[in-house]
């Protein structure tokens, strides 16, 4: 069930791991008409957003000016009496240490309606990933989630510190590592054993993650020497040294290397996403981006007479998408397509055409455009018309094929691509690579031209074969590992090889 109007959902976003978002979070996100999200959200979480939605940024970071809890309450009391269907996006679960108790009370006095949907908390997660179970059979049986910061307006501490030193489980401090001095100290003075084992864990389930072992009473001192620094997690208990057999994180073949991914062809993120199950840290730099261009003349003109096309050709999920926000735009939907024959140039395509209740009637094997032609062989085109609907920069292979069979084609642009400025801030992670991937000749132009002298020169250069081997050689490059098979399997195979020497 996707989101309703009116209402507002108070979404866990969980501790930092983009996987660890719940279902129903992403379907949330997918389909609300404003998100208000924290600072600590994972990243990428939003990218499943509408592209209307109203995205507000109404997070608190430390030291800096924060929207004001009174304000944010208004906010979304405001959005949803407008009729939107709201997120409010807070990081781990909503309910725990998340101000989510104050902003459903704000709704309900605003009588306004609302929905809880919890998150993985950072109490529970960033202790998992640092091999600490928080609860044991030998060594805990009872967990407490206890704030290390108390709010300074409080004039009492609402903390029973007797009470916590003599809780028999474990404690987990949320916020607790600007006070973990004088809290280890109090706790010690009210009877808690200054021996022992507690863990600081930084950055918990996020790139970077860290962990820093040491007793009750020398914790604080270990995080000031290793600079620990925020979102820290505190950890107390003897589950701690449970770590030593049970830490998987930093196991993982490719913990601790950063490597970076150009993100040019759809494979890419499924490389990114192989390289960060094996443990990489991947920095992702997109090269190009996708340009709309609904508004023109001619896209205008396809969608008014959209019903008369006998034959409607379409070349990338990206055009499928944005044919059907062409139709939307002009009040039209699938229906449109009724009476057409759909043609998709591969399955991706095909997949995005079906998420608009299209099931594509030709649908050639190989996902080039000559392979479309070959399937298009039975179809009767002679004096009918067709539109082709793809990107400005496509070959004309299909068009002219088309043509010369008697068709009378369109052929309409819908968006084009072009070269795109990666982030400062990505460009600035990937200096300190460990690895550089190339999956194709153009993504070493891409990245080579986006660079420039940004290029991290200490990085391996890892290759998927000889043509883009070449490439790179051209471009400057000295490369120093090459698949031997020549797709993403192969690349990662290699890199694993070489991660390993
Ligand atoms: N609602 C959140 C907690 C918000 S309070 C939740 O359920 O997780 C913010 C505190 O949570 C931080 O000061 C830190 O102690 C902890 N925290 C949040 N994310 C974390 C992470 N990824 N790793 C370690 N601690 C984290």
């Amino acid at each position: 069930m996707s989101a309703r109007k009116g209402v507002v959902y108070l979404v866990g976003a969980g501790p930092g791991d983009p996987g660890l978002m719940t279902a129903r979070a992403l379907e949330l996100i997918a389909s609300a008409d404003a998100i208000f999200h924290d600072r600590l959200i994972p990243p990428g979480a939003l990218d499943g957003a509408r592209s209307d939605a109203e995205l507000a940024y109404v997070g608190k970071a430390p030291g800096a000016p924060s929207v004001p809890q009174d304000e944010i309450g208004e906010r979304l009391v405001a959005a949803a009496q407008a009729g939107k269907s709201v997120v409010r996006l807070k990081g781990g679960d909503p309910f725990v240490f998340g101000r989510g108790g104050e902003e459903g009370e704000a709704l309900r006095d605003a009588g306004v309606e609302f929905e809880v949907v919890p998150g993985v908390t950072a109490g529970v997660a960033a202790s998992a990933y640092a091999g600490i179970p928080v609860t044991h059979r030998d060594d805990a049986s009872a967990v407490a989630f206890v704030t290390g910061h108390e709010d300074p307006e409080k004039s009492e501490t609402a903390l029973e510190w007797d009470a916590l030193a003599r809780f028999p489980g474990t404690l987990v401090f949320y916020m607790g590592v600007k006070r973990l001095g004088e809290n280890a100290e109090t706790l010690i003075a009210a009877g808690r054993d200054p021996a022992e084992p507690a863990a600081a864990v930084e950055r918990g389930t996020m790139d970077g993650q860290r962990t820093v072992v040491a007793t009750l009473a020398t914790l604080a001192e270990a995080v000031e020497r290793e600079g620990v620094g925020a979102p820290a997690l505190i950890v107390v208990g003897p589950v701690v040294q449970r770590r030593e057999a049970l830490a998987w994180l930093e196991r993982r073949p490719l913990h601790g290397r950063r490597v970076v991914v150009t993100r040019a062809r759809a494979q890419t993120s499924g490389l990114a996403a192989t390289l960060r199950a094996l443990g990489a840290e991947v920095i992702e730099l997109p090269a190009i981006r996708i340009e709309p261009r609904l508004g023109s003349e001619e896209v205008r003109g396809a969608i008014d007479s959209i019903e008369d096309y006998a034959l409607i050709c379409l070349t990338s999920p990206n055009g499928a998408q944005l044919l059907f926000e062409a139709l939307a735009a002009t009040g039209k939907d699938a229906r449109a397509l009724a009476g057409a024959t759909v043609a998709a140039i591969g399955p991706g395509t095909a997949r995005a055409l079906a998420e608009h209740g299209i099931a594509a009637d030709v649908v050639p094997e190989r996902f080039v455009a000559e392979a479309l032609v070959e399937a298009l062989a039975d179809v009767e085109v002679a004096g009918s018309r067709i539109l082709v609907a793809r990107a400005a920069e496509a070959r004309d292979v299909l068009p002219e094929a088309l043509r010369e069979r008697g068709a009378e084609v369109d052929v309409v642009a819908l968006y084009e691509t072009v070269r795109e400025q990666p982030a400062a801030e990505a460009v600035e992670a990937a200096q300190g690579a460990d690895y550089v991937t190339f999956t194709s000749s153009s993504t070493v132009r891409n990245l080579t031209e986006a660079l420039g002298d940004r290029f991290p020169r200490g990085a391996r250069v890892v290759s998927i074969g000889p043509v883009t081997t070449e490439a790179a050689r051209d471009a400057g490059l000295e490369v120093d590992v090459e698949a031997e098979r020549h797709d993403i399997d192969g690349l990662v195979a290699a890199l694993l090889a070489d991660a390993s020497r």
